[in-house]
């Protein structure tokens, strides 16, 4: 199990899902965590339980994002660990989507994303011992094998790898053992599939039945990658990506 202790991780979409099993995933390995999340009520639930801190967060809005780390450097004197992990789904093909449904989810997706890498990694410049920390980026299978009934949602997860693999190299490029990795989770037993549940009954069963390992992923699965890539044990992993999909993407001929 990583060794966390004395590190210092912010969490975003902390209430539900992937985020939840993260925060629990990284405090129980001993980081302090700052978890955030739109959902206020939801959030601080989970974060109060593990005995992480909370705030209200939307990725998209960039003075946020300065407000969230400024807490986090605050409270725990530095940051070693970022998790982007916020998301959502628009459900539009491109017969279908329109603007709005566009920009709210690159919005959130890939420039809240995008945004709080760049916030993070000015905080991580002024660590104490210099600059090191470790931004692990949530992407999706869909950024490999995208969705046909959701453009926005497949484009903005693609758009993820592009880039943590752009800042990984710029990172280590500057001398600082700032490392960017991406984690592609697979379909996951998470909010966002019992969402689409709801509009479409035996989804999810159906789902597992098409995985080599005819289950959905527990989120739990998730977080153990996510915290062995925030951890110190893989310090010459940058620009990396771990699948944890059940094998799925091994059924695609070509990755
Ligand atoms: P979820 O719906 O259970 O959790 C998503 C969380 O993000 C929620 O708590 C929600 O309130 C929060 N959120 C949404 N918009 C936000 C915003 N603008 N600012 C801050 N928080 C916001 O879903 P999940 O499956 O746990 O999703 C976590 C990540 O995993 C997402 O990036 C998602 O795209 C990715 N993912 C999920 C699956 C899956 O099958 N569940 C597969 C691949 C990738």
């Amino acid at each position: 199990m990583p060794d966390l202790a004395g590190k210092a991780a912010i969490v975003t979409g902390c209430a539900s899902g992937i985020g939840a099993a993260a925060v629990r995933r990284l405090a129980a390995d001993g980081a302090q965590v700052l978890g955030t999340d739109i959902d206020a009520a939801g959030g601080q639930a989970l974060c109060d339980a593990v005995g992480a801190r909370f705030m209200v967060q939307d990725v998209a809005d960039e003075a946020r994002w300065e407000a969230v780390v400024a807490a986090a450097v605050e409270a725990f004197g530095r940051l070693d660990i970022l998790v982007n992990n916020a998301g959502t789904v628009s459900s539009r093909s491109i017969g279908e989507v329109d603007m709005a449904a566009w920009s709210r989810v690159i919005g959130i997706n890939l420039t809240g994303t995008m945004l709080g890498c760049r916030a993070a990694i000015a905080a991580m410049q002024g660590n104490p011992g210099g600059a090191k920390g470790s931004i692990v980026n949530i992407a999706s299978t869909t950024a490999i094998a995208p969705l046909p009934t959701d453009v926005g949602y497949s484009a903005s997860k693609a758009g993820v790898r592009a880039l943590s693999k752009s800042i990984a190299t710029w990172c280590a490029q500057q001398g600082w053992a700032i490392r960017c990795n991406t984690v592609i989770p697979g379909a996951t037993d998470t909010g966002i599939l019992s969402q689409a549940e709801k509009l479409t009954p035996g989804l999810k069963a159906a789902v597992a039945a098409t995985s080599p390992m005819k289950r959905l992923a527990d989120p739990a699965e998730t977080a153990a990658a996510i915290a062995f890539l925030a951890s110190d044990e893989c310090p010459y992993m940058t620009g990396g990506e771990m699948l944890v999909d059940g094998g799925m993407m091994s059924l695609h001929p070509g990755f």
